[in-house]
């Protein structure tokens, strides 16, 4: 079952890769992020931290302006090394430094070590050249294709690579009530509700034929329940755009945008897909949410019976509640992105649970969640040894045959993402 996992390819679920030509810059790539934070992709060795293993080491205890600092790029590696070294040594044995680690293995043949890291830094530079997403993606972590919910181009990436890199479409900040780039490309002046509504008919009919899903990621500033509205909510609504609108009236006019787009993508045949379970960074105040989110979503699937709602990250650390809800629900599927490095022990337990109590045509198994291809690579890495262990652990257990195993590979790896997404589209 090993060397099966370790031969075939993947269909990626879930990244969130810039475009290549901004992995390239030899200086640090900044963009700012819909809820207001801005990012930096750094060229080097650091890159391989950027994101999940940083926040590790900003929980170990790393002073929020020294990880700036390192990012800043006008230090050398071995100076980058010193002021990260106590926090990563806490950090070692988190999935998140391990597929860091994994990465620098799989790409350079090099451990990730305070003798390593001028020569791992030369290395990354120097892969970072025309092409290298695509040898990187398909060579060194064996993906076929991948899924994108971009950051820096919002709601929808037009990206160079569509057969590689097959974008979301972003719910958020569409569905917040106020996207002024998307109304300027629209040329609708939005005085009313109705005039946004045309916005988001023209955003869906110019990219969800190209889109291979919708994603909403707001669990990031709120929980997941939405309430139905009777009517539309007009006067909640112009509040809002005045800068006026209560908690309540912001959420019903989110909630109301919502289940509207919920049936635009539905209607599109694109699957729905929503962060669930754990945030990424630190310090964020939506984490208290994350109790609930799993309950918060049995009325919104009891909605939408027919759009297909894509769950993703396993819900963790939640991951038993939705186990009940994907082996319940016919319209809900799981996905295992990110879970591989947030929490890599329970995702090998889920993944073994999960195939012996829900429909394995319903789990999804691999996304790296990551910003720049290097980042993907470890984490595919961590992904593979998680899927080959859960499979050969249900065999030791003689729950599966080994012929039964085998079978499940393909299914898992491509054929579940290959059924429940439309087709590859592009022009
Ligand atoms: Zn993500």
């Amino acid at each position: 079952v090993t060397a099966a996992v370790d031969a075939t390819p993947w269909i990626d679920t879930h990244e969130h890769l810039i475009e290549e030509r901004h992995a390239l810059s030899v200086a640090p790539y900044e963009f700012a992020v819909w809820r207001g934070v801005s990012e930096a992709v750094v060229p080097g060795w650091v890159r391989l931290l950027q994101g999940y293993a940083m926040s590790d080491l900003i929980s170990a205890g790393l002073p929020p302006a020294a990880a700036l600092r390192v990012a800043a790029d006008d230090l050398d590696p071995r100076e980058q090394w010193e002021l990260l070294d106590p926090f990563l040594a806490a950090c070692r044995s988190t999935g998140f430094v391990r597929a860091a680690e994994a990465s620098a293995l799989r790409l350079f043949g090099l451990p990730l070590r305070a003798d390593t890291c001028a020569e791992i830094d030369a290395q990354m530079r120097a892969l970072a050249r025309p092409g290298y997403y695509r040898a990187t993606l398909r060579d060194a972590a064996g993906i076929e294709r991948c899924h994108v919910n971009s950051l820096d181009a919002d709601p929808f990436c037009e990206s160079a690579m569509p057969d590689l890199l097959q974008q979301d479409l972003s719910l958020v900040p569409l569905v917040l009530g106020c996207h002024p780039s998307l109304e300027e490309r629209t040329g609708i002046d939005v005085m009313t509700l109705d005039d946004y509504l045309a916005v988001i008919r023209w955003c869906f009919e110019r990219y969800a034929p190209r889109a291979i899903a919708v994603k909403c990621p707001w669990a990031y500033v709120r929980p997941l329940a939405v309430e139905p509205t009777a009517d539309p909510p007009d006067r909640a609504f112009l509040r809002l755009r005045r800068g006026e609108a209560s908690a309540t009236e912001r959420r019903a006019v989110e909630d109301f945008l919502f289940d509207h787009c919920i049936g635009l993508a539905t209607a599109h045949g694109l699957p729905v897909k929503l962060h669930t379970g754990y945030l990424a960074s630190n310090g964020l105040p939506a984490l208290r949410h994350l109790t609930t989110h799993v309950a918060d979503l049995v009325d919104v699937i009891l909605r939408h019976p027919h759009a297909t709602f894509v769950l993703m990250h396993m819900a963790w650390p939640h991951q038993e509640q939705l186990l009940a809800l994907v082996k319940h629900f016919p319209n809900v599927v799981v996905d295992l992105c990110w879970a591989w490095s947030l929490a890599p022990l329970a995702a090998v337990e889920f993944a073994q649970r999960f195939l012996t109590c829900a429909p394995a045509t319903k789990l999804l198994c691999f996304g790296g969640d990551a910003v720049t291809p290097e980042a993907v690579v470890g984490h595919s890495v961590l992904a593979r040894r998680g899927l080959a262990a859960a499979l050969n652990g249900l065999i030791d257990r003689a729950w599966l045959t080994e012929a039964e195993a085998l079978d499940l590979v393909p299914v898992l790896m491509h054929g579940n993402a290959e059924r429940l997404f439309p087709a590859p589209r592009t022009g």
